[in-house]
């Protein structure tokens, strides 16, 4: 079994990036990370992102609110960053705290600043096969994955297990914009062993700690992990037990260092396209 690394995708956005600064001369890109309270996910997701874009050359600042900050106040101060004309583009960690209308801020976020794809015009743009917004890092995240490790994805059976708007459903847009045929599945789906066999290339983004296991998958099928889980251990690990597809799945991501890795690489990329759409440069293709 292959084991599909995501630094090595990571290494490959990280070089476009580049591309992209060198013909964006010295004008550097700037990210603004939003977080409210102290969730040490967000915490660590929030550390990750900022090494790797200013490993890429690219500028980050983080805004920080305690967990009860007021809507209004929140909303005052998103709206002033949303507007700032240094802010090239925002990464709000979600969910919220329930007291502050998540929605309204979806609304609320320029499109053109919108790097993870949570407003409703780069969701429409999602699911309507139209390239020119930004998709959710992870979901495309995936799709890097595949095409940088010469992996077809047209025409063949696809499974997403996981159907949220951050990850599962965007994630089975791009597939099949890509021309694949998908198939989606949830806690509801009646034969999840016998959706998961049936795929080519099987993406799981449920959350549910080593819930796919080699029975589960058809041999020479790719497995694609989204799931970050902890386990029994306190171990990060994925939602495919790892070892049980050794001997039947031909490639594999693994958890860490497979997904992960390559979604802030994503959230660079997104960064420098937003960058340079901002200031009407038009980067070459691959750059
Ligand atoms: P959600 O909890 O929002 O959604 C999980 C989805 O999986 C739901 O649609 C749910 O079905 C489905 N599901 C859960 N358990 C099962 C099961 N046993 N059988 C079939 N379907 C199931 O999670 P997210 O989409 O936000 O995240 C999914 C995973 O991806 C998590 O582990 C998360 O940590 C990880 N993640 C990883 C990222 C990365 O960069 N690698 C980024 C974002 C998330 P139903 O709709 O019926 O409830």
């Amino acid at each position: 079994m292959i084991v599909l690394k995501g630094a090595e995708v990571s290494a490959k956005i990280k070089e476009e990036v580049r591309a992209a600064l060198d013909f964006m001369s010295g004008s550097i890109p700037k990210l603004a990370i939003l977080r409210v309270g102290e969730n040490p996910d967000d915490i660590s997701y929030e550390r990750g992102a900022k090494k790797k874009l200013t490993d890429f050359g690219l500028a980050v600042q983080s805004h920080v609110w305690p967990a009860d900050v007021t809507d209004e106040q929140f909303r005052q101060e998103f709206d002033a960053i949303n507007r700032d004309p240094e802010t090239d583009g925002i990464l709000l960690l979600r969910p919220l705290p329930r007291h502050i209308r998540e929605r309204d801020i979806e609304r609320m976020i320029d499109p053109a600043k919108d790097l993870d794809g949570i407003s409703p015009l780069n969701m429409a743009k999602v699911f309507s096969g139209d390239p020119s917004g930004f998709a959710p890092c992870t979901a495309e995240a995936v799709i890097e994955i595949l095409k940088t490790n010469g992996i077809p994805i047209a025409g063949r059976r696809v499974t997403v297990v996981g159907r949220s708007l951050v990850v599962g459903r965007p994630l089975a847009m791009l597939m099949l914009a890509e021309h694949a045929t998908v198939t989606i599945c949830h806690t509801k789906t009646a034969d999840l062993k016998a959706a998961c066999k049936n795929a080519e290339i099987l993406a799981a983004a449920a959350g549910s700690a080593g819930m796919i296991t080699g029975d589960m998958i058809s041999p020479g099928a790719i497995v694609i992990d989204v799931g970050i889980n902890v386990n029994a251990d306190g171990k990060l690990c994925g939602d495919a037990a790892f070892d049980t597809l050794e001997g039947i799945a031909s490639m594999a991501t693994p958890v860490p260092g497979g997904v992960g890795a390559v979604t802030t690489a994503v959230l660079a990329k997104h960064l420098v396209k937003a960058a340079a759409a901002r200031r009407g440069i038009r980067l070459p293709d691959r750059a």
